[in-house]
Formats: structure tokens, C-alpha cells, sequence
């Protein structure tokens, strides 16, 4: 049977004001409002005149090693300087302690569901110390969200690919086993050897038909080095709009000619970059990677875990702080650090039917705010999630 529900008086991006209809999950109509405000013989739900965005497109998270829901664990400060090797080891020591993985995934998942998140790509660690563990119980917190958000698992060497024995073998196994793309993590001071990383993380790619999503924070000429290496990888394989650098911290500290450059590349490859806009490191510049054609996309990354406490799984505050740190004060650029999580996210991650548009998916976000750069500074709480058409989420939590 045909299930159809009308939103009343939608206030679009564009400042119109619309009546939506809802058909099995679809817009099948836009219209401009008529100025109804009461029940017809269709179930109808009047907005008032909210802003309706697209759900938000949460495009890097780690769902198995966040602790939110579970108790506080007090930030573990390394001994000499930051180390990766070293904060694995202090993640290893707090997930031995902590609650059970599935239950701390779904508090995860719920936050970011109650604040507006529809689409989701999370990072999951498979490597030679806890093996396909983590991916087991990941793949199956999936499926049992599967109704009410979109999930892409990218399958993460935390450990290093060469430097942690049978990573390969199990990255291999966990493409087999569902996930949507091959990670890696900095290939140069990491594992210490760029290609044969690379021809790892390129080689699985190829062989299961699927994308990268690489994090390097790598800085400097030594970061830049290994994203040309990603884009002439991607361009020989054809994969261009597959493929994402996270991070790509190196491009915000080089020079400007050497940016000009690096951005032209990275957008005919067709390699997109995610950032968190994070508070201590330099990470690349949004608008001048935007101006050269680069998808520049967002994501929170870490929230209350081994690596920093902060993080609220709300994409609305990101697009906040990446304007905020971006320096974006005009209109246009606040609705620019708007289109990373939303309209920027969904080409990275290649969603299909996305955006309020006839034929897409009813997944949206009703807030009070006149309009989107004014819902990117004020960050409006009271909000109502709505996933294929049906209420999902009111003001951060989980309806029924
Ligand atoms: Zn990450």
C-alpha cells in the first residue's frame, strides 16, 4: 500500500516556502505552499515555516573506539610528544575496560541520528592486533540500524599495513566480509615505506571493486609526496570520485603555489578530501581547495575516545567550527562550510538520491532558522529528524 505524507510549509535553502509530499520514503512533489496548515484526507504535517535541509552526511567516524555512553575515560597525555604507536597502545588499554562495543556503536550512532546525521562512513580497525573483531560486531550494529541510517565501513589498518603481520590477508577477508572501502594510515611514517603501502591499499581497491579512504596526517612536503602518490594512483586506475585522503593535514601547511598546484591535481584525479577542522593542527583550506574543484568533505573523527575527548556527532556544529577556523563570516561562505556536510559529503561518499529534490529520499532536517547560514552560526538544538519520510529523531533524541 502507498504511504504519502505532506510537510507543510518548508522553508527550502533557496528561501521558499514549499509544501513537500512523501511518497514510500520519496519526494514525489514539491509545490509551493498553499497555505494549508490542517489535516486533509493525506496524512499532513505542518513545519511552520522550519528550515529543511538534507540529513547531514557524517563522512569519518570510528564507531568501534569511541567511549561515549560509556564512562569517562580521562585523556592519556603521551610520554614524549605525540606517537601514534603509543596512543594505540593507550586505546588498547582502555578497550580492554570498556563496555561492550556493540552497545557503545549504538550510543554513537543514536547521537548522531538525534542530531541529524543520515549518512555515515565509519572507519573500523582491522589489523594484525585485534584482527576482524571489531569488524564482526560493526557489521552487525549495521544491520540493525540499517532503517534508520546509511553506514560505509572503510576497513582500517590502525596498526600499519606492513608493519603489522597479516594485515593484508585480513584487509582482504574484511572486503570480502562487507566493507565498502580499503583505509591506510600514513604510509610514510607509519609503515615507512609509501608504495608498498600503497600498492597494498590501490591493489585491494582493485581487486574487490571498491574506494579508499586513506588517513594521513603526514605534514609538509613528506604529506604532499604521498597525496600526489594517492592521485596518480587514482588517475592510473581509473578511479577517479572514488578515492579520499582524511586529514591531509600537509595541505595546510605548504606554500600557496605549491597548493594551487597540489588542488588542481587533487581535483582531475577526482580525489576528495575530508577534514574536522581539528583545533591544533593545520588542515587544508577549504575554500581554496573548493575554489580548484576539489570535493572537500566533514567529519567529526574521533568523539570521547584514546586519541581526544571532544566531539558531539553533530555535523550542524562541524560546519560551524569549520567555518569558524576557516574564517568564513559571508553568507556564501557559511553556506559553503554547510554544503561539506551535506551536499559535498553525499558526492564523497557517492550517495544516490540525495538532497530535497523530487525523486530523492525523504532524509531531512526541520530546524527553526530563517535560513542556512543562520542555522551554521546558531547551531539550533530543536530539531526533528526525519529518515525516508517518517520522524526518527526530536531535539538529540531517538523518537520511540
Ligand atoms: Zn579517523
Amino acid at each position: 500500500m502507498t504511504e504519502q505524507t505532506i510537510f507543510l510549509n518548508a522553508r527550502l535553502a533557496d528561501g521558499a516556502l514549499v509544501d513537500l509530499t512523501v511518497t514510500d520514503g520519496r519526494f514525489s512533489a514539491i509545490t509551493p505552499a498553499a497555505g494549508r496548515t490542517q489535516a486533509t484526507t493525506t496524512a499532513t504535517i505542518d513545519l511552520g515555516g522550519q528550515l529543511v535541509v538534507p540529513g547531514f552526511v557524517e563522512g569519518h567516524i570510528h564507531l568501534d573506539t569511541s567511549f561515549y555512553g560509556d564512562a569517562w575515560r580521562p585523556h592519556i597525555p603521551c610520554t614524549d610528544g605525540f606517537d601514534v604507536r603509543e596512543r594505540v597502545a593507550f586505546q588498547a588499554q582502555n578497550l580492554a575496560a570498556a563496555a561492550p562495543m556493540a552497545e557503545r556503536a549504538k550510543s554513537q550512532l543514536e547521537l548522531c541520528i538525534g542530531n541529524g546525521s543520515l549518512a555515515m562512513r565509519s572507519h573500523v580497525m582491522v589489523d594484525g592486533s585485534v584482527g576482524l573483531k571489531h569488524l564482526e560486531t560493526i557489521l552487525a550494529v549495521r544491520e540493525a540500524y540499517r532503517d534508520l541510517i546509511d553506514i560505509q565501513l572503510v576497513a582500517f589498518p590502525q596498526s600499519g599495513i606492513l608493519s603489522s603481520p597479516g594485515t593484508p590477508e585480513l584487509l582482504d577477508e574484511a572486503l570480502r566480509l562487507g566493507c565498502d572501502l580499503i583505509g591506510g594510515l600514513d604510509p610514510a611514517s607509519f609503515d615507512r615505506d609509501v608504495w608498498g603501502h600503497l600498492d597494498v591499499v590501490f591493489g585491494l581497491a582493485h581487486k574487490h571493486g571498491v574506494g579508499v579512504d586513506i588517513h594521513l596526517h603526514d605534514g609538509g612536503s613528506l604529506g604532499l609526496f604521498q597525496i600526489e602518490e594517492i592521485a596518480h594512483r587514482t588517475k592510473a586506475l581509473g578511479m577517479a570520485g572514488h578515492v579520499a585522503v582524511s586529514h591531509a593535514y600537509a595541505l595546510g601547511d605548504i606554500p600557496a603555489d605549491a597548493l594551487n598546484k597540489a588542488g588542481a591535481m587533487l581535483a582531475t584525479a577526482g580525489v576528495s578530501i575530508m577534514t574536522n577542522a581539528p583545533g591544533n593542527h593545520a588542515f587544508p583550506p577549504v575554500a581554496a581547495l573548493r575554489q580548484a574543484g576539489v570535493t572537500v568533505f566533514g567529519g567529526s573523527d574521533n568523539i570521547r575516545d584514546s586519541w581526544w575527548p571532544y566531539g558531539d556527532g553533530d555535523m550542524l556544529s562541524r560546519a560551524n567550527l569549520i567555518g569558524y577556523r576557516s574564517g568564513f563570516y559571508e553568507d556564501r561562505e557559511l553556506a559553503a562550510a554547510f554544503d561539506v556536510v551535506t551536499y559535498a559529503g553525499a558526492k564523497a561518499l557517492r550517495l544516490e538520491g540525495y538532497g530535497i529534490a523530487v525523486g530523492a529520499a525523504a532524509d531531512f532536517v526541520a530546524m527553526r532558522a530563517e535560513h542556512v547560514p543562520e542555522a551554521v552560526v546558531a547551531v539550533p538544538r530543536e530539531r526533528t529528524v526525519h529518515r525516508r519520510g517518517r520522524l526518527v529523531a526530536q531535539d538529540g533524541k531517538m523518537a520511540g
